[in-house]
Order: C-alpha cells, then structure tokens, then sequence
C-alpha cells in the first residue's frame, strides 16, 4: 500500500519564478510597470496624487492619496489604461535636476508627497528625473527599462487595493495601495496567478478551521490559539515522535512553570534587552511594581533549565547534560502582527539546553543537527538551506566578547562545513547572547520558513555563575547549546498544515481511519473493528450518523481521513472491511488484520 499523501512537490511546476532582487531585469520591469500604474491612474482620475511605489518580492505597488477606495472594475480600466501605454512604446529618460529645479517642477504639479520624497533625499545625492515618454514623470533613483515596450503586456496584473498609510504613520490620511505583479512573460504570469490560488486553497488559517485543528476566541485574545481535540492529537504525535528520538539519544526530561521573578530574567538579561517584547509585570502593588519585584510571563525556557543545573555540584564526567521541555513561552507580539499560528503570542517551543564541556562542544552541536536532520526527514521536510546567524560586528546590542563570539561562530563554521550542508551568512540574525544554526526552509510554493535553530551560549553560563568540578579539582564553565527542531509546535503545525495542503501523512494524521457502516444495523461490526484498530493504537472513529454512504464518504474526504473502511453485510459476514484511500482510491476488501498489518507498516 503506497503512503496516501500526495508528495508536496506536485504543487511546484518546473517554472522557476525568480524575485525582484534574483533578476536584474525584472526588477526594472516591475519597478517601471509601478511607474506606468502610477501613469494610468493620473490619466483616468486626475484627482489622484501619487507617492511612492517600490518592487516587492514578485512584483510591485503604488500608493495613491484619492478620496475614494478603488474598485475591481477601476482596476480593470486601468490595467486596459496601462496597456495602451505600454503599446506606445514610450522611451523612459533619466534627467537630473539641481533640487531647486525638481522643487519648481512639483509645486507646479501641486504634488505635496513628492516635495516630501524631495526633502528626505540627503544632502549630495543626484536628484533624478524619470520620464515616461514627455507626458508624465516622477522623482525616482531607478532601474528602469528604456522604453515601455520592454515591459510585455500581457505579462502583468493588478492582484489588489488595500489601504496604507504614508509612510506607515496611522495619523496620517489613509491612502489607496494598488498591488500588481509583473513577469517577461504570460506563462510566468499565469504560474504566479496559479500559485497565488494554490497558496489560498492551502491557507492553514482556512484549512485548520475546515479540519477542526484550532480556534481563535475573541474573549480569550489574540494570538492565543485554543487546540481541539485534533489539534492536540496532532501536536502529541509530534511531540512523541521526538521525545523518543530524545530518549535514544540521551536527552532528560524537565518541566519548568509558565511565570517567574522578574529578578531571573534581569540576570539572562532579558529585562533588559528583550523587554518590550515580554508581556507587562504582573506586582501585588504599585510599590512592588515601583521596585520591579514582581512575576513576569516567560519568554524562554533556558532560565529555568539554568537553575536545574545550578541546583546541584556537578562534575566533569557528568557532562553533557541535556535538559528537554515543551515548553510554553509568551510573547507581546504587536496585535498587527498576528494572523494564524505563524505569530502567536503564546507558544510551544521543543526547547532543550546542552550543558557541555568546551572539548565537547563540537561533537554535541555535531550531534544536534543530526537530530534536526532525521526530524526534518520524518516530516519530509527536504529544501532547506542552513543559516548561520552571526552577529553584527556594528551594533552594541550583543552580550560578551569579541573572542568569545568568534570562538562560538567559528565552531558552527566547522560544524556545518563538516556535514557539507547547504547554508548561507546571515550577519546581524545572532540572538543577543550567541550565534545560531538557523534552518531556513523551503515550502512547495517556494516560501520560506524558518523552521529549527541551534545555538551557542557563552554568555548565560557566565551570568549566572556556572561551573563544573574539572578532572584535576578546578572549577570550569561549561558552554551551553540552545536547541529546537521544530522551533514553535504552532509555526511548524501552520506551515505543514500548507506543506500538505491539509493531507497529513498516515503517521501524523490526527484520525487515521473512519469506519463507515452502510446503515445502523452494522454499528455492532463497526465497533468491533474500531476496539481491534485502537487497541493496536490505531487512531479510527466511526462515523455513527444516519445519512447516507455517499455522504459518509464526502465528509471522511473533506475531513482528509487517510483511510475509510466501509462495513455492510459482506463484510460482517466474512470478517472483512471495504477499504477505500484518501482521494477516492479503492482497495477493494481486506481481512482487518491484513489492514492492520498494511497501515502499521505506514506509521
Ligand atoms: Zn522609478
Ligand atoms: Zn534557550
């Protein structure tokens, strides 16, 4: 029996779709198409003021101050507007003014946003002029094509308006933003367009509603997500799937609580540098609140697991020790931010921390990313580069030396060119106190997703006075290794929700089986079939309504159930079950332990 879930892949066409900054020029197309928008609307609403309209990653937009929201059927006179001019074949020409003469230009255009994007140019710098043909110009530094006719048009599309605000300020007027996209050619276009679709059927805010895995509840708050019961199925699943390959490679198990001293976090120096981030103190009074002794809400786990440590004398050979928790953390994310299980305000983080000796520390960073790679295979997970985040040798906001942070950077540089793995620099992506593995990956629409981190620590072991009794008496610091695979049970459960497209491998799939008897009379088979299944840990239900098969078999379907197995009077008879896959696939009639032994070998 193959496994049911179509491989992810299939969603990705051969048609590399490249970003604005992987080629030069679609970024002067897309960036000249945002001219051209700009343009047309001026021709058909010579109310409108322009502002500004940067590439985005597939495309473009322009902000318009108009008095009223575009419509769809506006959008599609424009883009006809747009067309038109693209077919003129309208050189665009670079003029550079002094400022005086770009200021005369565009208080004689009445352009106030302009004059604002004038001001903010510094002092020194060209001021540049582009020209579409010698109807229209805006104050831009390019790239640009040279004439519109290298823009192909019908290889671009207005996708949306949404509102903005000038340069984000909510007190300012709200303006109308136009989103569009631009390629060199229609089959581009049209995979993008596929792609955006597919992206939407995908949704996991969308999906994870219609499979009844979470819920959002207005009186418990935003960016707190509620597990139903087959949410958490899936989540367990996960959770013990890695808890035993953390057993196997001798991780131990602690459980630390949800709040703690303010006190604990001013010495891993949260307090300070993560503040805004943590929710508000929680003190008895305002004088408590005035001196700081209070609770605060956790927003890591490596605190709590540093006094486990501390808590007794440990020696050399005790080392390594690795503590693991799911544990639950809390963030202030801005409520703006927070859409689906991708930002959340409280989350669960597969956090471990290695206490090791420095003669160790290679070999055990060795062996996490090992871990994180068979995590990464069992979930099928298999375009991802590693990121090494170092940090920003500029800025003042890291804990700890010089020579400490190369020491550490230089030990991940081994590590990842030791395992010969995909990777890339990411400078000024450290945490506050140490450099990260970050692994970046890939998902079947070509987003990309952080997923697990590794990370090195010399400076938590120093703040909170670690040490190890050492072989010849004296005391030593041990180094610690910050690490989650998965990185947030929440992130990791959306971005797969979308990886699968909703259809869980058979391991992972929080009801594996549905049994559907044809009619009541069965129910008594059914049931039998249902113990035998659970009883070999099988996760199977039945489906005890009184419609009809049909529509049994559409909702296991819209319920993406790996596996239905239809009972009537043959199979009652004979001992049997009608097994049908996922995806309308028949398998025709098995014995239920032949189905047993078929499914065991999938999970
Ligand atoms: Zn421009
Ligand atoms: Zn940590």
């Amino acid at each position: 029996m193959s496994q049911p879930a179509a491989s992810p892949q299939q969603a990705n066409s051969p048609l590399k779709l490249l970003r604005t900054h992987e080629s030069p020029k679609l970024e002067r197309i897309r960036h000249t198409t945002s001219h051209v928008l700009a343009m047309a609307v001026q021709r058909l609403f010579p109310k409108a003021q322009v502002t500004i309209g940067p590439t985005t990653d597939y495309g473009f937009y322009y902000d318009f101050d108009h008095p009223e929201p575009f419509t769809p059927e506006d959008l599609e006179r424009i883009k006809k507007e747009m067309q038109a001019i693209i077919k003129k074949g309208l050189p665009v020409i670079r003029e550079e003014v002094s400022r005086e003469e770009a200021r005369r230009r565009i208080e004689a255009l009445g352009e106030p946003y302009k004059l604002e994007i004038l001001d903010s140019i510094p002092e020194g710098e060209p001021i540049t002029i582009y020209h579409l043909g010698d109807e229209w110009w805006d104050l831009c530094a390019g790239p640009h094509v040279e004439n519109t006719k290298e823009i192909n048009p019908k290889a671009f599309d207005l996708l949306s308006v949404a509102g903005a605000y000038w340069r984000g300020d909510e007190t300012k007027p709200q303006l109308q933003r136009i989103y569009g996209t631009a390629w060199e050619t229609p089959e581009e276009l049209k995979e993008y367009k596929r792609r955006l679709e597919e992206a939407k059927r995908r949704d996991h805010r969308k999906l994870g509603k219609e499979l009844g895995l979470f819920i959002f509840a207005d009186e418990v708050g935003p960016g707190l997500p509620l597990w139903t019961p087959k949410g958490t199925t899936l989540r367990w699943v996960l959770e013990d799937f890695l808890k035993q390959e953390q057993l196997k490679r001798g991780y131990l198990p602690v459980v630390t609580p949800h709040i703690a001293r303010v006190d604990l976090f001013k010495i891993s120096g949260h307090w300070q540098k993560y503040r805004e981030d943590m929710f508000p103190m929680m003190a008895e009074s305002e004088e408590a609140r005035a001196a700081e002794q209070g609770f605060v809400m956790k927003p890591m786990n490596c605190p709590f697991h540093i006094q486990i440590y501390k808590s007794e004398l440990r020696s050399y050979r005790d080392l390594p020790l690795r503590y693991a928790e799911f544990g639950t953390v809390y963030r202030y994310e801005q409520s703006g931010e927070l859409g689906g299980l991708t930002r959340v305000r409280g989350f669960t983080v597969d956090d471990a921390h290695l206490f090791v000796r420095p003669d160790q520390l290679e070999e055990e960073f060795l062996k996490v990313v090992d871990l994180i790679l068979v995590v990464f295979d069992k979930l099928k997970l298999k375009d991802f580069r590693a990121r090494l985040s170092f940090r920003d040798p500029k800025s003042d906001k890291y804990l700890g030396s010089p020579e400490e942070w190369d020491m550490a950077e230089n030990a991940i540089r081994r590590a990842v060119e030791k395992l010969s793995m995909p990777h890339f620099e990411g400078i000024g992506e450290a945490a506050f106190y140490g450099p990260k593995l970050d692994f970046i990956f890939r998902d079947a629409l070509d987003r990309e997703w952080q997923l697990g981190t590794v990370q090195v620590d010399y400076q938590n072991p120093q703040r909170f006075d670690l040490y190890y009794v050492a072989e010849d008496g004296s005391r030593q610091r041990p180094v610690m290794i910050h690490r989650a695979p998965f990185g947030s049970l929440e992130r990791l459960i959306g971005i797969l929700i979308e990886e699968y497209a909703g259809d869980f491998p058979f391991w992972l799939a929080p009801e594996q089986v549905r049994i559907l008897p044809v009619s009541d009379e069965y129910l008594g088979y059914a049931t039998q079939v249902r113990d035998q299944l659970r009883e070999q840990g099988i996760r199977v239900h039945i489906d005890a309504d009184s419609d009809r098969l049909p529509k049994k078999i559409r909702n296991a379907e819209k319920a993406k159930v790996p596996f239905m197995l239809i009972v009537g009077e043959k199979e009652q008879a004979t001992g049997t079950v009608s097994v049908r896959q996922r995806h309308g696939q028949d398998l025709g009639s098995l014995t239920v332990a032949d189905f047993l032994d078929q499914v065991q070998a999938l999970n």
